[in-house]
Protein backbone atom coordinates (compact mmCIF):
# COMPACT_ATOMS: atom_id res chain seq x y z
CA UNK A 1 0.00 0.00 0.00
CA UNK A 2 2.91 2.15 0.38
CA UNK A 3 4.13 2.43 -3.18
CA UNK A 4 0.78 4.07 -4.52
CA UNK A 5 0.82 7.13 -2.93
CA UNK A 6 -2.66 8.07 -1.56
CA UNK A 7 -4.95 6.67 -3.66
CA UNK A 8 -4.59 3.45 -2.33
CA UNK A 9 -5.53 4.42 0.95
CA UNK A 10 -8.73 6.37 -0.48
CA UNK A 11 -9.36 2.79 -2.17
CA UNK A 12 -8.82 0.83 0.74
CA UNK A 13 -11.24 3.42 3.02
CA UNK A 14 -13.64 2.78 0.17
CA UNK A 15 -13.75 -0.74 0.68
CA UNK A 16 -13.72 -0.80 4.30
CA UNK A 17 -17.22 1.37 4.16
CA UNK A 18 -18.33 -1.02 1.89
CA UNK A 19 -17.45 -4.02 3.82
CA UNK A 20 -19.07 -2.36 6.84
CA UNK A 21 -22.21 -1.14 4.85
CA UNK A 22 -22.77 -5.05 4.15
CA UNK A 23 -22.19 -6.31 7.58
CA UNK A 24 -24.94 -3.74 8.48
CA UNK A 25 -27.09 -4.78 6.13
CA UNK A 26 -26.50 -8.48 7.06
CA UNK A 27 -27.39 -7.32 10.48
CA UNK A 28 -30.85 -6.04 9.65
CA UNK A 29 -31.84 -9.26 7.49
CA UNK A 30 -30.89 -11.32 10.28
CA UNK A 31 -33.11 -9.19 12.82
CA UNK A 32 -36.05 -9.70 10.29
CA UNK A 33 -35.16 -13.49 9.91
CA UNK A 34 -36.50 -14.31 13.19
CA UNK A 35 -39.59 -12.63 12.73
CA UNK A 36 -40.58 -14.04 9.50
CA UNK A 37 -39.37 -17.71 10.29
CA UNK A 38 -36.58 -17.93 8.16
CA UNK A 39 -34.52 -20.35 10.35
CA UNK A 40 -34.82 -24.10 10.29
CA UNK A 41 -33.00 -26.85 11.95
CA UNK A 42 -30.80 -29.79 10.45
CA UNK A 43 -29.51 -32.66 12.35
CA UNK A 44 -26.52 -34.61 11.89
CA UNK A 45 -25.79 -37.98 13.34
CA UNK A 46 -23.26 -39.30 15.83
CA UNK A 47 -22.53 -43.06 15.65
CA UNK A 48 -21.40 -45.38 18.10
CA UNK A 49 -18.13 -47.08 16.54
CA UNK A 50 -19.11 -50.24 18.34
CA UNK A 51 -22.45 -51.10 17.30
CA UNK A 52 -23.00 -48.28 14.42
CA UNK A 53 -25.82 -47.01 16.09
CA UNK A 54 -27.17 -42.70 16.54
CA UNK A 55 -26.60 -41.91 19.85
CA UNK A 56 -26.93 -38.30 19.61
CA UNK A 57 -28.14 -36.27 16.61
CA UNK A 58 -26.46 -32.78 16.83
CA UNK A 59 -28.81 -29.41 15.88
CA UNK A 60 -27.57 -27.08 13.00
CA UNK A 61 -29.19 -24.12 11.99
CA UNK A 62 -29.97 -23.00 8.55
CA UNK A 63 -31.04 -19.38 7.47
CA UNK A 64 -32.83 -19.35 3.73
CA UNK A 65 -33.22 -15.84 3.27
CA UNK A 66 -35.69 -15.14 0.19
CA UNK A 67 -32.90 -12.68 -1.72
CA UNK A 68 -29.44 -13.93 -0.36
CA UNK A 69 -30.44 -17.44 -0.21
CA UNK A 70 -29.11 -20.09 1.87
CA UNK A 71 -26.31 -18.28 4.06
CA UNK A 72 -24.21 -20.52 5.66
CA UNK A 73 -23.73 -20.26 9.86
CA UNK A 74 -19.98 -19.44 9.64
CA UNK A 75 -21.04 -16.12 7.95
CA UNK A 76 -24.25 -15.08 10.26
CA UNK A 77 -23.55 -16.84 13.48
CA UNK A 78 -20.40 -14.02 14.25
CA UNK A 79 -22.67 -11.11 13.32
CA UNK A 80 -25.23 -12.65 15.59
CA UNK A 81 -23.05 -12.89 18.65
CA UNK A 82 -21.82 -9.42 17.61
CA UNK A 83 -24.97 -7.54 17.72
CA UNK A 84 -27.03 -9.80 20.74
CA UNK A 85 -29.07 -11.63 18.56
CA UNK A 86 -27.55 -14.83 19.02
CA UNK A 87 -29.75 -14.93 22.78
CA UNK A 88 -32.74 -14.92 20.92
CA UNK A 89 -31.67 -17.27 18.43
CA UNK A 90 -30.26 -19.65 20.47
CA UNK A 91 -33.11 -19.72 22.61
CA UNK A 92 -35.10 -20.84 19.20
CA UNK A 93 -32.72 -23.19 18.28
CA UNK A 94 -32.88 -24.81 21.57
CA UNK A 95 -36.99 -24.83 21.51
CA UNK A 96 -36.87 -26.42 18.38
CA UNK A 97 -34.27 -28.78 18.41
CA UNK A 98 -35.85 -30.05 21.84
CA UNK A 99 -39.59 -30.04 20.11
CA UNK A 100 -38.31 -32.46 17.25
CA UNK A 101 -36.14 -34.88 19.29
CA UNK A 102 -39.41 -35.70 21.84
CA UNK A 103 -40.37 -37.11 18.21
CA UNK A 104 -37.80 -39.36 17.80
CA UNK A 105 -36.90 -42.93 19.65
CA UNK A 106 -36.03 -42.46 23.15
CA UNK A 107 -32.45 -44.00 22.58
CA UNK A 108 -31.48 -40.99 21.01
CA UNK A 109 -30.30 -37.39 21.85
CA UNK A 110 -30.41 -34.21 20.65
CA UNK A 111 -27.09 -31.88 20.98
CA UNK A 112 -27.21 -27.89 20.64
CA UNK A 113 -24.66 -25.50 19.95
CA UNK A 114 -24.43 -22.53 22.48
CA UNK A 115 -22.53 -19.85 21.62
CA UNK A 116 -20.08 -18.00 24.72
CA UNK A 117 -22.45 -15.41 24.45
CA UNK A 118 -25.42 -17.10 25.67
CA UNK A 119 -23.18 -18.42 28.62
CA UNK A 120 -22.66 -15.00 29.43
CA UNK A 121 -26.71 -14.54 29.71
CA UNK A 122 -27.66 -15.40 33.51
CA UNK A 123 -30.75 -16.57 31.98
CA UNK A 124 -29.53 -19.78 30.19
CA UNK A 125 -30.38 -22.25 32.56
CA UNK A 126 -34.19 -20.94 32.78
CA UNK A 127 -34.56 -21.05 29.28
CA UNK A 128 -33.25 -24.52 29.17
CA UNK A 129 -35.74 -25.86 31.77
CA UNK A 130 -38.44 -23.85 29.89
CA UNK A 131 -36.81 -25.44 26.87
CA UNK A 132 -37.22 -29.08 28.29
CA UNK A 133 -41.02 -28.63 29.74
CA UNK A 134 -42.70 -27.42 26.74
CA UNK A 135 -41.51 -30.22 24.53
CA UNK A 136 -41.63 -32.43 27.34
CA UNK A 137 -37.83 -33.92 26.99
CA UNK A 138 -36.11 -35.52 29.60
CA UNK A 139 -33.11 -33.45 30.44
CA UNK A 140 -30.74 -36.71 29.97
CA UNK A 141 -31.76 -36.53 26.10
CA UNK A 142 -30.12 -32.95 25.65
CA UNK A 143 -26.62 -32.08 25.16
CA UNK A 144 -24.79 -29.05 25.10
CA UNK A 145 -22.13 -28.00 23.01
CA UNK A 146 -19.55 -25.66 24.00
CA UNK A 147 -16.11 -24.73 22.11
CA UNK A 148 -13.25 -23.86 24.25
CA UNK A 149 -13.62 -19.88 23.62
CA UNK A 150 -15.68 -20.00 26.42
CA UNK A 151 -13.27 -21.58 28.38
CA UNK A 152 -10.49 -18.70 27.62
CA UNK A 153 -12.15 -16.42 29.89
CA UNK A 154 -11.91 -18.75 32.54
CA UNK A 155 -14.56 -17.34 34.97
CA UNK A 156 -16.31 -18.59 37.75
CA UNK A 157 -19.47 -17.61 36.68
CA UNK A 158 -19.03 -20.20 33.58
CA UNK A 159 -18.32 -22.85 35.76
CA UNK A 160 -21.29 -22.22 38.30
CA UNK A 161 -23.65 -22.11 34.94
CA UNK A 162 -22.10 -25.45 33.83
CA UNK A 163 -22.81 -27.38 37.42
CA UNK A 164 -26.39 -25.63 37.14
CA UNK A 165 -27.15 -27.67 33.81
CA UNK A 166 -25.04 -30.51 35.13
CA UNK A 167 -27.38 -30.93 37.98
CA UNK A 168 -30.19 -30.26 35.71
CA UNK A 169 -29.48 -33.80 34.38
CA UNK A 170 -28.35 -32.45 31.12
CA UNK A 171 -24.97 -32.65 29.99
CA UNK A 172 -22.00 -30.74 28.13
CA UNK A 173 -19.79 -31.55 25.77
CA UNK A 174 -16.10 -29.65 24.52
CA UNK A 175 -16.60 -29.18 20.75
CA UNK A 176 -13.84 -28.88 17.93
CA UNK A 177 -11.19 -29.72 20.84
CA UNK A 178 -7.96 -29.07 19.67
CA UNK A 179 -8.42 -25.89 17.59
CA UNK A 180 -8.37 -23.09 20.17
CA UNK A 181 -5.99 -22.98 23.18
CA UNK A 182 -6.51 -26.54 24.42
CA UNK A 183 -5.61 -26.75 28.30
CA UNK A 184 -5.93 -30.35 30.02
CA UNK A 185 -7.05 -28.14 32.96
CA UNK A 186 -9.93 -27.60 31.23
CA UNK A 187 -10.81 -31.31 31.41
CA UNK A 188 -10.15 -31.58 34.62
CA UNK A 189 -12.03 -28.61 35.81
CA UNK A 190 -15.18 -28.32 33.56
CA UNK A 191 -18.01 -31.23 33.85
CA UNK A 192 -17.75 -32.47 30.43
CA UNK A 193 -19.31 -35.75 29.38
CA UNK A 194 -17.90 -35.51 25.62
CA UNK A 195 -14.86 -34.46 23.75
CA UNK A 196 -15.30 -33.71 20.29
CA UNK A 197 -12.07 -34.00 18.11
CA UNK A 198 -12.37 -31.53 15.67
CA UNK A 199 -12.37 -32.45 12.42
CA UNK A 200 -9.66 -30.92 10.99
CA UNK A 201 -7.65 -33.80 12.76
CA UNK A 202 -9.89 -36.51 11.02
CA UNK A 203 -8.55 -34.73 7.54
CA UNK A 204 -5.11 -34.98 7.79
CA UNK A 205 -4.94 -38.38 9.52
CA UNK A 206 -4.09 -40.41 6.59
CA UNK A 207 -0.89 -37.95 5.44
CA UNK A 208 -0.24 -37.05 9.36
CA UNK A 209 1.54 -39.41 11.45
CA UNK A 210 1.37 -36.51 13.93
CA UNK A 211 -2.51 -36.23 13.87
CA UNK A 212 -2.31 -39.89 14.05
CA UNK A 213 -0.61 -39.68 17.59
CA UNK A 214 -2.79 -36.46 18.69
CA UNK A 215 -6.16 -38.59 18.23
CA UNK A 216 -5.01 -41.40 19.56
CA UNK A 217 -3.89 -39.65 22.69
CA UNK A 218 -6.97 -37.74 23.15
CA UNK A 219 -8.80 -40.80 22.96
CA UNK A 220 -6.70 -42.46 25.44
CA UNK A 221 -6.78 -39.28 28.11
CA UNK A 222 -10.58 -39.49 27.53
CA UNK A 223 -11.05 -43.20 27.85
CA UNK A 224 -9.03 -42.22 31.45
CA UNK A 225 -11.09 -39.54 32.76
CA UNK A 226 -14.49 -41.64 31.55
CA UNK A 227 -15.46 -39.48 28.50
CA UNK A 228 -16.87 -39.93 25.65
CA UNK A 229 -14.60 -39.55 22.34
CA UNK A 230 -16.09 -38.54 19.30
CA UNK A 231 -14.17 -37.89 15.98
CA UNK A 232 -15.92 -35.45 13.40
CA UNK A 233 -15.81 -34.73 10.09
CA UNK A 234 -15.72 -38.72 9.15
CA UNK A 235 -16.44 -39.04 5.45
CA UNK A 236 -14.59 -42.14 4.51
CA UNK A 237 -14.37 -45.71 5.59
CA UNK A 238 -10.78 -45.57 5.97
CA UNK A 239 -11.17 -42.62 8.50
CA UNK A 240 -13.80 -44.27 10.56
CA UNK A 241 -12.22 -47.51 11.25
CA UNK A 242 -8.93 -45.50 11.98
CA UNK A 243 -10.68 -43.47 14.65
CA UNK A 244 -11.77 -46.07 15.79
CA UNK A 245 -8.77 -48.29 16.01
CA UNK A 246 -7.14 -45.64 18.02
CA UNK A 247 -9.87 -45.64 20.46
CA UNK A 248 -12.77 -42.79 19.64
CA UNK A 249 -15.76 -43.72 21.31
CA UNK A 250 -18.02 -42.11 18.41
CA UNK A 251 -17.96 -40.63 15.13
CA UNK A 252 -19.42 -37.63 12.87
CA UNK A 253 -19.68 -36.94 9.37
CA UNK A 254 -20.96 -37.38 5.54
CA UNK A 255 -20.13 -41.18 6.05
CA UNK A 256 -22.72 -41.77 8.63
CA UNK A 257 -25.46 -39.02 7.80
CA UNK A 258 -25.35 -35.18 6.32
CA UNK A 259 -27.36 -32.32 8.07
CA UNK A 260 -31.38 -33.14 7.45
CA UNK A 261 -34.23 -32.28 8.52
CA UNK A 262 -36.16 -32.89 11.53
CA UNK A 263 -38.69 -35.19 9.78
CA UNK A 264 -35.81 -37.20 7.48
CA UNK A 265 -34.18 -37.89 10.56
CA UNK A 266 -36.81 -39.34 12.40
CA UNK A 267 -37.77 -41.57 9.65
CA UNK A 268 -34.26 -42.13 9.45
CA UNK A 269 -33.88 -43.03 12.96
CA UNK A 270 -36.61 -45.49 13.64
CA UNK A 271 -35.05 -46.91 10.28
CA UNK A 272 -31.69 -47.34 11.39
CA UNK A 273 -32.04 -48.10 15.22
CA UNK A 274 -34.69 -50.64 16.03
CA UNK A 275 -33.81 -53.73 17.21
P1 LIG B 1 -19.78 -27.46 14.38
O1 LIG B 1 -20.57 -27.34 15.64
O2 LIG B 1 -18.39 -27.98 14.50
O3 LIG B 1 -20.67 -28.35 13.41
C1 LIG B 1 -20.13 -29.26 12.47
C2 LIG B 1 -20.03 -28.64 11.11
O4 LIG B 1 -19.32 -29.53 10.24
C3 LIG B 1 -21.38 -28.42 10.43
O5 LIG B 1 -21.24 -27.29 9.58
C4 LIG B 1 -21.54 -29.69 9.60
O6 LIG B 1 -22.42 -29.54 8.51
C5 LIG B 1 -20.11 -29.89 9.14
N1 LIG B 1 -19.82 -31.30 8.84
C6 LIG B 1 -20.35 -32.40 9.41
N2 LIG B 1 -19.81 -33.52 8.92
C7 LIG B 1 -18.89 -33.14 7.99
C8 LIG B 1 -17.98 -33.87 7.14
O7 LIG B 1 -17.92 -35.09 7.11
N3 LIG B 1 -17.17 -33.11 6.35
C9 LIG B 1 -17.20 -31.75 6.33
N4 LIG B 1 -16.38 -31.11 5.52
N5 LIG B 1 -18.05 -31.03 7.13
C10 LIG B 1 -18.88 -31.73 7.95
P2 LIG B 1 -22.34 -26.12 9.60
O8 LIG B 1 -23.71 -26.68 9.75
O9 LIG B 1 -22.04 -25.25 8.42
O10 LIG B 1 -22.03 -25.33 10.93
C11 LIG B 1 -20.83 -24.64 11.09
C12 LIG B 1 -20.67 -24.15 12.51
O11 LIG B 1 -21.65 -23.16 12.82
C13 LIG B 1 -20.86 -25.24 13.55
O12 LIG B 1 -19.69 -26.02 13.66
C14 LIG B 1 -21.15 -24.39 14.76
O13 LIG B 1 -19.95 -23.89 15.32
C15 LIG B 1 -21.95 -23.25 14.18
N6 LIG B 1 -23.38 -23.51 14.39
C16 LIG B 1 -24.23 -24.22 13.65
N7 LIG B 1 -25.48 -24.22 14.20
C17 LIG B 1 -25.38 -23.49 15.33
C18 LIG B 1 -26.33 -23.10 16.35
O14 LIG B 1 -27.51 -23.46 16.37
N8 LIG B 1 -25.85 -22.28 17.36
C19 LIG B 1 -24.53 -21.90 17.40
N9 LIG B 1 -24.14 -21.13 18.42
N10 LIG B 1 -23.64 -22.25 16.48
C20 LIG B 1 -24.05 -23.03 15.44
CA1 LIG C 1 -20.98 -28.58 17.34
CA1 LIG D 1 -17.43 -29.35 15.95
CA1 LIG E 1 -16.40 -26.53 13.90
Amino acid sequence: AKTGGGGDHRFFALEMEEAAQARRALELDLREALTKEQFTLHFQPLVDLRTGRVTTCEALVRWHHPIRGNVPPSVFIPVAEETGLIIALGEWVLNRACVEAARWPKNVKVAVNLSPVQFRERGLALQVVAALAKSSLPAQRLELEVTERLLLEDNEGTLAAMEQLKNLGVSISLDDFGTGYSSLNYLRKYPFHKIKIDQSFTRHLGTESDTHAIVAAVASLGAGLDKIVVAEGIETEEQMKLVASLGCNEGQGYLFGRPMSGEDMRAHLEAANTG
